[in-house]
C-alpha cells in the first residue's frame, strides 16, 4: 500500500541489498522500476550513503529503508539514520520505513524510528504484529504517517483508505482483538520471544 500510494508513472524506488525479496515482486505489480542500493557488509550491513545518493534521478519517489534489517540482522545506530534522513532531505524524496523488527532486537542493540528523527522528511512508518508477537497468518500491520510539515497533503491519508478497502486484509474478528493485543499483553510475554529467539540465534 506504501509502494502504491506513491508510485506514479515511470517512477523509481530505491531498495536496499541484500534485502527482503517482496518488495521487488511487489514493484511490478504496481508499475515500479526498482533500483538497488547497497549495504555493507564490512560496516555492520549499514548503507553505503554514496551509493544510494547515486541511484536518485528525477523519477525518484521513494527510498524504501529496512531497519532492523531483513536479511541482515543489523540495527542502525542514530548517526546513520541521519545519514539517511540528509539524503532525502536534500533530494526531497519520502522514505518508505519497513520497520517491522522494531521489537526484535537483541541485547546490546538499540533500535530508533526514523521517522523521530526527522521533522523535514515524510517517513511512512510500516509495522506490524507479524514479528512481534510471531503471528505471520494474521496479516495484521500499519503505516503510521509521520509529515510533520504536511508534504503529502491530505490525499495521502485518503488514498491509504481506498487502498485498504481494496486490500480487506485482517478480518474484523481480529482488527476488534488488536488494541487489546497491543495495549494489554504484559512485558514479561516479549521478554520471553526475546529470550528464546536469542538463544536460537548464538
Ligand atoms: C516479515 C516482514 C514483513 C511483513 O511480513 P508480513 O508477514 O506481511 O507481516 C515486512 N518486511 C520485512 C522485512 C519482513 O521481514
Amino acid at each position: 500500500m506504501a509502494m502504491a500510494i506513491l508510485a506514479t508513472p515511470g517512477c523509481n524506488m530505491l531498495v536496499p541489498r541484500p534485502g527482503f525479496p517482496l518488495y521487488k515482486t511487489l514493484s511490478s505489480m504496481i508499475g515500479v522500476q526498482i533500483r538497488y542500493y547497497n549495504l555493507l557488509p564490512e560496516r555492520n550491513w549499514q548503507i553505503d550513503i554514496d551509493d544510494l545518493e547515486s541511484k536518485i534521478d528525477r523519477n525518484t519517489v521513494a527510498i524504501i529503508y529496512n531497519n532492523p534489517s531483513n536479511p541482515c540482522g543489523s540495527v542502525f545506530p542514530e548517526n546513520h539514520i541521519r545519514q539517511v534522513l540528509d539524503v532525502a532531505e536534500r533530494y526531497h524524496i519520502p522514505i518508505i520505513a519497513d520497520e517491522i523488527y522494531e521489537n526484535i532486537v537483541f541485547p546490546g542493540h538499540e533500535f530508533r524510528a526514523i521517522a523521530s528523527l526527522t521533522d523535514e522528511v515524510p517517513v511512512f512508518h510500516c509495522s506490524g504484529t507479524t514479528k512481534k508477537f510471531l503471528i505471520p497468518g494474521w496479516r495484521l500491520g500499519w503505516i503510521a504517517i509521520n509529515d510533520k510539515k504536511d508534504r503529502f497533503g491530505i490525499d495521502i491519508r485518503t488514498g491509504l483508505n481506498s487502498l485498504a478497502q481494496r486490500i480487506i486484509g485482517p478480518n474484523s474478528l481480529i482488527q476488534g482483538a488488536i488494541g487489546r493485543i497491543l495495549t494489554k499483553t504484559p512485558k514479561s510475554f516479549f521478554d520471553e520471544i526475546i529470550a528464546n529467539v536469542h538463544v536460537i540465534m548464538i
